[in-house]
């Protein structure tokens, strides 16, 4: 019982009853029990894909099995097992035996950039992304049927690439020989310039239109060259034809896309447009407690509840804040208090907001207001460079909480009151105005997350 490959063995034939007879063959069968020691199993994985998958899929399955079989409680860890080349491991395990589609499954996955981690099941819905994620939900279960394209939007770290990767996963997991890819808008740009460069659009075209799905993150950022639009334009139409399902995720709905074309646009918004906003407290205790179950991690309740209330607006952050914190607690061996849990948390946003530069702000309020740096530090008085100067003026004295007199001199102005005639003006127009506020909010929030 003691030998890591009985045990193994052991371990595998109780977990059959547990998972599907291809999950073993695909996966299991390219593990190994490496060692078991001082309370802590080391499995070996073939490579990092079958390492992530059991890791992220079946650790507390793992965990639990292994303890019980051994009983006590047994904690798990990976690393990758370099005899265990995937070859190898297959012929020596002629109990699992692995044909073809396995093979090639892991090789669709690896192709198609999806991340496994990124599933429905570790997706927890409520108010704020309920619509996005049923839309999702249908658009796997019957791609190119029901609503296409799919145009998610919302602000950063609000869960699109989590929800488009889920439909991803789903898709791929009930039928392995789907043909998915997933790209960064500008991978899709580049590679699609290459070809209207090199004059190979139609090839351009028909390579995409074999995918069952195509996924394009961060679409906002297609460039505003006509060509490039017209192309993905023809694009979108073929695969659109050929009841290709596409998905895309911006930061902004289609209508605030700045200098795309009418019939892009249209398109755009000619399936379904659902908007991910920023989660309820319920749901980010909800986020915390999945997080905390998918990485064993301990902490109690009044934990969770003070780091739900320190973070709000962003998930990313909120996970971010969850390991914080847990270091915190792994590194002094004390669990911190809801008190302290506040305070470290805030003198960590304190922090990087002292990190922004006001040359910052305004460079990226220019590029958001399609201007110029030197126009927003110069004269002009017109509304359309005005008013962003106006902008860059308010978020530098409402985020970074510099003197009056000091974003004078980074406007190139002299007179500290225009300043603060800014700041009212914008204040007000914000009220007044919901495109103004969201256009506003967007770049704040970015400006924050540093995610220019
Ligand atoms: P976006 O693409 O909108 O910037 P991501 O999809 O990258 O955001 O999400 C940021 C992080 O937050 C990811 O780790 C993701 O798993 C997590 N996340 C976002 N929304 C949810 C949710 N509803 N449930 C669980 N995790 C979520
Ligand atoms: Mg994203």
């Amino acid at each position: 019982m003691n030998d890591p490959k009985t045990l193994w063995n052991k371990i595998l034939e109780t977990i059959s009853t547990q998972v599907s007879s291809t999950t073993i063959s695909t996966w299991f069968s390219r593990a190994n029990l490496n060692k078991l020691n001082n309370g802590v199993a080391v499995i070996g994985c073939a490579d990092p894909f079958v390492r992530e998958w059991i890791e992220s899929k079946h650790r507390i399955l793992l965990t639990e099995t292994i303890s019980q079989l051994v009983g006590n409680h047994i904690a798990v860890t990976f690393v990758i097992d370099e005899n265990l080349s995937s070859k190898e491991a297959i012929e020596k395990t002629p109990l699992f035996s692995t044909g073809k589609d396995e093979n090639s499954l892991i090789k669709v996955l690896g192709n198609s950039n999806i991340n496994i981690r990124y599933s429905f099941e570790s997706f927890i819905v409520g108010p704020s992304n309920r619509l996005a994620h049923a839309a999702a939900e249908a658009v796997a279960a019957r791609p190119g049927a029901t609503y296409n394209p799919l145009f998610i939007y919302g602000g950063v770290g609000l869960g699109k690439t989590h929800l488009m990767h889920a439909i991803g996963n789903r898709m791929l997991n009930d039928n392995p020989n789907r043909k998915i890819y997933y790209c960064a808008s500008e991978t899709f740009l580049n590679s699609m310039v290459e070809a209207i460069r090199s004059g190979k659009t139609t090839e351009f075209r028909q390579k995409y239109r074999k995918l069952d799905l195509l996924i394009i993150d961060d679409i906002q950022f297609i460039s505003n060259w006509q060509e490039t639009q017209s192309e993905l334009f023809h694009t979108f139409n073929e695969l659109y034809l050929a009841n290709k399902q596409i998905v895309f995720a911006s930061d902004r709905p289609p209508s605030q896309i700045s200098n795309l074309m009418d019939r892009l646009r249209s398109r755009f918004e000619g399936g379904m447009v659902a908007d991910i906003s920023e989660p309820t407290y319920e749901m980010r205790i909800a986020i915390l407690k999945k997080k905390c179950e998918q990485n064993l991690i301990h902490l109690p309740e009044e934990c969770i509840n003070s780091i739900a209330s320190s973070v709000e607006s962003n998930i990313r952050e909120l996970e971010g804040a969850l390991n914080r914190i847990y270091n915190q607690k792994t590194v002094t061996g004390i669990i911190p208090t809801p008190a302290e849990i506040e305070n470290i948390l805030k003198r960590d946003i304190e922090q990087k907001q002292r990190q922004i530069s006001p040359k910052k702000v305004i460079k990226a309020v220019a590029k958001e207001f399609n201007v110029t740096v030197k126009e927003l530090k110069g004269s002009s008085r017109r509304a359309q460079i005005a008013k962003p100067r106006q902008v860059a003026m308010f978020i530098i004295r409402e985020d970074l909480k510099h003197k009056l007199e000091d974003i004078a001199g980074f406007l190139g102005k002299t007179d500290h009151t225009t300043v603060l005639n800014a700041v009212k003006r914008v204040s007000s127009l914000i009220l007044k105005d919901d495109t103004v506020r969201e256009k506003i909010e967007r770049l704040r929030q970015r400006i924050r997350q540093n995610t220019l």
